[in-house]
């Protein structure tokens, strides 16, 4: 269950939390059209706190707005104050922040035109997402009989509501059967991502992670490609089979939410020595410490409160 605070911001305003609720009639309830956003804020080692790319979080939200033409009753600066807003007002030092946007009560059937537009921004505190021994050692991992998203039955480079039905099928799939994660492949059969995180193998010393096609283009992501080029690590962005992750040296994936966590089996393969390698290590770490405020060079990723 998820950990009370205090307030929640909803339409402009911080409210007591009990107080957040909506309609049976809300829209977005009964069809999934809404965006969200998953940001996380660290509590530094100076002792201060810092919202980790909250710009680029709120940019694709935005952007995840725009293509499932939802008109965003709030501007970016607006909800980029919002969420620093709801740290404050509750007191958190770290916390996983949700901004939710969805269509209100008003209008019923596929036509939306009309509903009210509304946005949540929820903060609270959540731990390692896989688990601090999943961050440690490395999880177990399932290949999903779901696949990704084609990219044109769903709009894979947004954060939609409704497309993560897909990711929960896949989830309890994988959960059920005793693994940790699912991943799923894409409409051509090549390795996609997970239920909510990218992926990452290493081979040889270099990279792969998959193209922006049809992924969910994360920040993780591309936080993780900068780091390894700045570690002098050559990245490709490239398509690879299933085969190809169960003959890597290494294997991760990267989140908001799970931030770095290595992948120690697939499908009963064991990944290199079945724990993690010192490429994912190094990422990882890194990954912490730019988070978290101590390393000088990427200053410019991190808002403080
Ligand atoms: C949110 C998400 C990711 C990771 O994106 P980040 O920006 O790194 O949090 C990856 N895949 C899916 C499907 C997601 O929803």
């Amino acid at each position: 269950m998820v950990e009370k605070a205090k307030f929640i911001w909803f339409d402009g305003k911080l409210i007591p939390w009990d107080q957040a609720q909506v309609h049976v009639l809300t829209h977005t309830l009964h069809y999934g059209l809404g965006v969200f956003e998953g940001i996380r804020a660290y509590f530094c080692q100076d002792g201060r706190t810092a919202i980790f790319r909250l710009s680029d979080h709120i940019r694709r939200l935005f952007d995840s707005a725009h293509v499932m033409m939802i008109e965003m009753p709030f501007s970016r600066d607006e909800l980029e104050a919002a969420c620093c807003e709801s740290l404050r007002a509750n007191g958190q030092k770290e916390a996983y922040i949700r901004p939710l946007v969805f269509l209100g009560e008003g209008v019923m059937g596929l036509n939306p035109a009309g509903s009210p537009v509304q946005v949540a921004i929820i903060s609270w505190v959540w731990g390692a997402y896989l688990g601090d021994e999943g961050l440690a050692r490395g999880i177990r991992v399932k290949t999903s009989s779901f696949i990704r998203h084609h990219v044109n039955i769903m709009m894979t480079k947004t954060k939609t509501v409704g497309n993560y039905v897909n990711s929960i099928m896949a989830k309890r799939e994988a959960v059920s059967a005793g693994y940790d994660e699912a991943l799923l492949l894409d409409t051509a059969g090549y390795v996609c991502e997970a239920s909510g995180e990218n992926i990452f193998i290493v081979k040889d010393g270099v990279l792969k992670t998959p193209p922006l096609t049809s992924i969910l283009p994360g920040l993780t992501r591309d936080c993780v490609i900068t780091l390894a080029q700045d570690l002098g690590l050559t990245v490709k962005e490239d398509r690879f089979s299933r085969d190809e992750l169960y003959l890597a040296d290494e294997a991760f994936f990267t989140g908001t939410a799970a931030e770095v966590t290595p992948i120690r089996e697939v499908d009963l393969r064991v990944i290199g020595p079945g724990h993690p390698g010192p490429v994912t290590k190094k990422i990882q770490e890194a990954y912490f410490a730019v988070v978290k405020g101590q390393d000088a060079r990427y200053q410019r990723w991190l808002t403080y409160l």
